[in-house]
């Protein structure tokens, strides 16, 4: 642990009052305040305190609750064609339907993400902590409502699911397990 000289002037004025609970020599690398090390948070430029880290989180992601909410939209409405694409997918033959919602459910995920980055960038190169999240569970939402009458009946009659609808819950699912990866990927 480096500790910066007291006389070095703080080269970033922290948000919030840090103040530790114990004299220390550890100090912030940004504000230059004493540092307790149960607190101090490591960055590549060195130890800091953790109102710098929040303040950072906050200005690297931007994302307001519109931006969210027309991603949200977004994932809802591709989740619905891609549950009825599912559906169709599925037919006659399971061996092949299986086979190919494994082919297709990923790729299917994976441009929905990319549709998703290319969006948030229109939008004025909006980053959101959690678009990942918020995008996965619109899209399994939308994808899971265009099974819910045929999940209903298996519910209510107590009737074993087809093998396609197991088939096409599990595409959904799968697409939603794609995005959210990929998304990931990119916030990085
Ligand atoms: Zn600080």
């Amino acid at each position: 642990m480096s500790a910066i000289p007291e006389s070095s002037p703080p080269e970033f004025a922290c948000p919030g009052n840090y103040v530790a609970s114990q004299p220390s020599s550890l100090r912030c690398a940004k504000c230059g305040r004493p540092l307790d090390v149960k607190d101090a948070r490591y960055t590549p430029t060195g130890y800091v305190c953790p109102y710098y880290v929040k303040a950072r989180v906050a200005t690297f992601y931007n994302a307001g609750f519109v931006h969210y909410l027309v991603v949200g939209a977004l994932c809802f409405v591709l989740g619905l064609l891609i549950g009825v694409l599912m559906r169709l997918v599925v037919v006659p033959i399971p061996f092949f339907s299986l086979w190919i919602t494994l082919i297709l459910a990923p790729l299917l995920g994976g441009g929905v993400a990319e549709l998703i980055r290319r969006v948030m960038r229109a939008m004025g190169d909006v980053r959101g902590q959690h678009t990942w999240l918020v995008s996965a569970v619109l899209l399994s939402i939308g994808g899971l409502l265009v099974m819910v009458p045929e999940l209903s009946l298996v519910l209510l009659l107590a009737r074993p699911p087809s093998f396609s609808l197991l088939i096409a819950l599990g595409g959904v699912l799968l697409a939603a397990i794609a995005l959210a990866a990929r998304l990931r990927e990119f916030s990085r």
